[in-house]
């Protein structure tokens, strides 16, 4: 690592940190001009803290990464905090966490800063990672993106005029809640037929297993030889492009639902590019081809001129960099 050039030169210093709900990832990362480089790193697991450990975990951690860059002569700028749940940015309050229990309504900033006494901003996790795309990587360059990361939930991040666009309850950008189907099954957020309840990873396979279980003929039968609970998304992906029909179809049912929901999204906003990341979305073009089609047939032709739909640049790594980032695009305003 050439620290040394970035002693005497013009760098912005900040700590970003993605708290998921499997690890806490975080991150000494620098910026000069469009291009950042990550200086030093930390991980630890999510599972092995209650809440008051793990905010003490964080604060030891971000003391760590601070020291280190003071050590090199460059001062922090503050730290930003992406998380899997709903926060009201201007006084970073946590309400909840998806997945992590025990992580209701705590105010994360105030305890933070007091302790570690750098500027701290806290946002969802989906915002941050439309922020890093749009800042930095797929979206680069253009003014209105969204973003779309397709995992084990369905989130969506908003960026208007190189802006997070939040809403007013900061609860924008909700898109694997939208309704495809109003008779539907029910949904973890309590509504039916919602998208992610089709097109997130649990559900897809679900449908894939219960569909080979009632006899659909695949190679991939062969391969599970009857333990089908071990089926993967690697292995429905692997299948379609060895041109297996039945791997084929799942893959084009979730690019067409996917896909009629961004066609929504598209007469709603007009966005220039839309991104797409998340464990799903490595299908790669087995789900982006579908979507592609779909938005095309089913959006208004003038919200589709040149419009892109692309794959995610910075995949896993996008958390980190977007709550890095946050700390300087929150000075830009
Ligand atoms: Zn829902």
């Amino acid at each position: 690592m050439s620290t040394e050039r970035r002693k005497t030169g013009n760098a912005r210093f900040t700590i970003g940190v993605d708290f998921g709900g499997t690890n806490v990832k975080l991150a000494l990362v620098s910026f000069i001009g469009d291009s950042f480089k990550i200086e030093g790193f930390s991980s630890f697991q999510t599972k092995d803290y209650k809440k008051d450990e793990l905010i003490e975990q964080l604060v030891i951690r971000i003391i760590k990464l601070k020291a280190e860059s003071t050590y090199k002569g460059n001062r922090v700028r503050g730290v930003g905090i992406g998380v899997p749940g709903r926060v009201d940015f201007n006084q970073g309050l946590v309400f909840d966490l998806t997945n992590v229990p025990g992580w209701k309504n705590v105010h994360l900033r105030d305890e933070l800063i007091s302790k570690v006494k750098i500027p701290v901003l806290i946002d969802n996790d989906a915002n941050l990672m439309a922020l890093a795309e749009s800042k930095f990587g797929a979206a680069k360059g253009h003014k209105d993106c969204l973003c779309v990361t397709m995992g084990t939930g369905i989130g969506g991040g908003i960026v208007l005029d190189g802006k997070i666009y939040r809403g007013m309850n900061f609860a924008a950008g909700e898109i694997g809640h939208m309704t495809i189907n109003e008779n539907g099954p029910l949904c973890v957020c309590g509504g039916k037929g919602c998208v992610e309840r089709y097109v997130g990873n649990r559900y897809i396979l679900e449908s894939a297993i219960k569909r080979l279980r009632n006899g659909a003929k695949s190679i991939l039968k062969n391969q599970l030889s009857g333990t089908y609970l071990n089926l993967t998304l690697e292995m429905l992906s692997k299948a379609a492009r060895q041109k297996d029909p039945f791997a084929m179809l799942i893959w084009q049912e979730v690019g067409l639902h996917m896909g009629a929901v961004l066609a929504n999204v598209v007469n709603l906003l007009n966005p220039e590019i839309i991104v797409i990341g998340g464990g799903v979305a490595n299908a790669g073009n087995l789900i982006l081809d579908p979507i592609r089609r779909i938005v095309r047939d089913r959006a208004f032709q003038v919200s589709c001129r040149n419009l892109k739909i692309v794959p995610s640049k910075f995949k896993e790594k996008a958390g980190i960099i977007g709550a890095a980032s946050l700390v300087l695009a929150n000075k830009e305003k």
